[in-house]
């Protein structure tokens, strides 16, 4: 059986990932294909208990180390319990947010090295990496007022403060820069609905196998 595609969805809080990922889905969905729209932290039992660990503002803070090693946990959990064997049925598979976000948020966000956080990377997914990872690309001022607009979302992390917001924005941005064919980095600025033809037409234009969407 041919295998399925992986798609990723990264960018800040409020750039509009949720939103993006349900549009794709539907989309590819009304096309025939079946489609797996997942999230991170989370997307299963133990990944959503994780989930519910790193957003308990009673816990105190977190390191950034541990915070570093529950999102890859989670995502080892993810990654084995539902993306690999969803892929191997032939199912299109799109996360909100992947490995990217480690980086960006415990790396440029938390100063850890990248270095280290790609080994840990590497160990939680084993070898299932996105076919294609998109970047909704807007400035922290952005993110952070879709979210505080929404005050039933705010969590630890809104409350970060808007520099800590604008490293990890930057470090998305260069992750992109640095290998581009792994990317469609997308102006979340525009209105929605353009930013779903834009990133319908990179699917199209990256899988042979979705020329129909
Ligand atoms: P994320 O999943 O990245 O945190 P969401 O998709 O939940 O972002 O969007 C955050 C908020 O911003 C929501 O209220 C959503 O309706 C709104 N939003 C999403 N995309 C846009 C856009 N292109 N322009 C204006 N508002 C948007």
């Amino acid at each position: 059986m041919r295998r399925g595609e992986f798609i990723a969805f990264e960018g800040i809080d409020g750039s509009g990932k949720s939103t993006q990922s349900r549009a794709l889905a539907d989309r590819i969905g009304a096309a025939g294909r079946t489609v797996v729209l997942t999230r991170e932290p989370g997307g299963t039992p133990v990944g959503e208990a994780i989930r519910a660990m790193l957003f308990d503002r009673e816990l105190g803070n977190f390191e950034p180390r541990t915070e570093a090693l529950l999102h890859s946990a989670a995502r080892a959990q993810h990654v084995a319990e539902l993306i690999a064997p969803a892929i191997e049925r032939g199912v299109v598979v799109i996360t909100d947010r992947f490995i990217d976000s480690t980086l960006a948020y415990q790396g440029g966000g938390n100063h850890l090295s990248l270095v280290d956080l790609e080994s840990i990377q590497s160990f939680a997914v084993q070898d299932t990496y996105p076919d294609l990872r998109i970047l909704i690309d807007v400035p922290p001022e952005t993110g952070l007022a879709r979210r505080l607009a929404d005050a039933a979302s705010v969590n630890r992390i809104d409350e970060a403060g808007l520099m800590y917001h604008s490293r990890v924005a930057e470090t998305f941005r260069q992750l992109a820069a640095v290998h581009p064919e792994r990317w469609f980095v997308v102006d979340g600025s525009l209105p929605q609905e353009q930013i779903t033809t834009l990133i319908v037409e990179a699917v199209r234009n990256r899988f042979g196998s979705m020329s129909d969407i």
